[in-house]
């Protein structure tokens, strides 16, 4: 009797299911097929319900909530960004999300999102470096070596054919860490002092770094001609990573104004200062990069349709990998209007 119907049981993927769901697929070819799925979601952008997430900021961190739907499945993500937290042993980042059925509202997928984020930031960044990267780019710095730092690298490799990783952090151990990590996985990793010396002979300069300010975690001379910036850890009000002469400097190419604006590193800009959306890019009506010389900037603020695609390629994936719990999530009486004689049948 207390025993849920089978119809109304929800697909959970825990932190250990989507471990495994990595290793059975692989990482590249994980990562390439999320960036394949997020392409995809793209290039049918204006289709997709958007809006800039809702924030809920305090003094230390922002709670946030990704809506977007494709008039087929909806699909949101509670996520977090907290800074500080590494110093107490936590996460700066966490996340879970879930996919519906907009004809019936019911959801059809609860995951984890921890990791699940870090693999579709990784995955756009290099996505959108295979269309504005300098040709033959096979050298990139890491600034910022934690969470993300190695999924960042891996997902360049995957899909750029990254063969060389220079890696600087504040905190060495962060660097020692990421540089173990990504040891046997093929690539040339050069551990650095400075962040001057990382960005030394790359062509990709990243800067995944988490901290609660207008840092300047690269000043205006270390950014030569032709580069390929991948701006991702300024992604908050107040919290950005370059020098604002960069952003003078550059081509900047963003996932949704609207968003983009309050928490990108184009907050430091004029609110009319000309962006280049991606998704007009990757579709083909605007143009990507130009010139040898040109810098190019993905100002990365994390777009819940990069997170919708990634609820759609674990959906599809657990068709071949049936990695989940099924979830009693929600209360579904035979009698829809019944729901309180069910509640009732229920008593011990
Ligand atoms: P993390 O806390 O695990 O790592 C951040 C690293 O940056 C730490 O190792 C820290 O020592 C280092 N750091 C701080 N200041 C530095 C500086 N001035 N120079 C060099 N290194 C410095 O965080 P994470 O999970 O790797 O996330 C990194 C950033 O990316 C966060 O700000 C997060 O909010 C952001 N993020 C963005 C997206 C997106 O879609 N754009 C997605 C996920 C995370």
């Amino acid at each position: 009797m207390t025993q849920p119907s089978d119809k109304a049981l929800v697909p959970f993927v825990s932190v250990d299911h989507m471990m495994q769901l990595i290793h059975r697929i692989g990482m590249d070819d994980m990562l390439r097929g999320l960036a394949d799925y997020i392409e995809a979601d793209f290039r049918r952008w204006e289709l997709f319900d958007k809006t800039p997430r809702v924030a809920s900021h305090s003094d230390v961190g922002v709670i946030e909530l990704m809506p977007t739907s494709d008039g087929e499945a909806y699909g949101f993500k509670y996520v977090n960004g907290h800074p500080k937290n590494t110093a107490e042993g936590l996460q700066t980042v966490t996340a879970f999300g879930l996919l519906a059925d907009v004809a019936s509202g019911y959801p059809v997928l609860l995951t984890e999102m921890t990791i699940l984020t870090a693999m579709r930031t990784a995955a756009t960044s290099a996505m959108v470096a295979r269309h504005l990267a300098p040709k033959g780019a096979d050298t990139m710095a890491m600034i910022g070596n934690g969470a993300q730092s190695e999924f960042q690298t891996l997902a360049m490799k995957a899909i750029c054919g990254l063969k060389s990783v220079r890696l600087y952090d504040t905190d060495p151990a962060a660097t020692a860490k990421c540089a173990a990590n990504l040891a046997g996985h093929g690539l040339t990793v050069v551990p650095c002092a400075t962040p001057e010396e990382a960005i030394e002979g790359a062509q990709i300069l990243t800067t995944c770094t988490a901290d609660k300010q207008y840092a300047t975690i690269l000043t205006d001379n270390m950014v030569g001609a032709g580069v390929h910036i991948n701006a991702i850890g300024g992604d908050c009000p107040g919290k950005t990573e370059l020098a604002p002469a960069i952003l003078h400097r550059s081509d900047i190419f963003v996932e949704f104004p609207p968003q983009t604006r309050i928490e990108g590193e184009i907050q430091q800009l004029a609110p009319d200062h000309p962006v280049t959306e991606l998704w007009q890019v990757i579709s083909g009506t605007a143009p990507g990069r130009t010139s040898d010389r040109q810098i190019t900037l993905f100002d990365s603020v994390g777009f819940a349709i990069e997170d919708f695609s990634a609820l759609r390629y674990v959906r599809d994936a657990l068709k071949t990998h049936p990695l989940y719990h099924p979830l009693d999530l929600l209360a579904d009486p035979d009698d829809p209007r019944d729901l309180f004689g069910m509640v009732q049948r229920a008593a011990p």
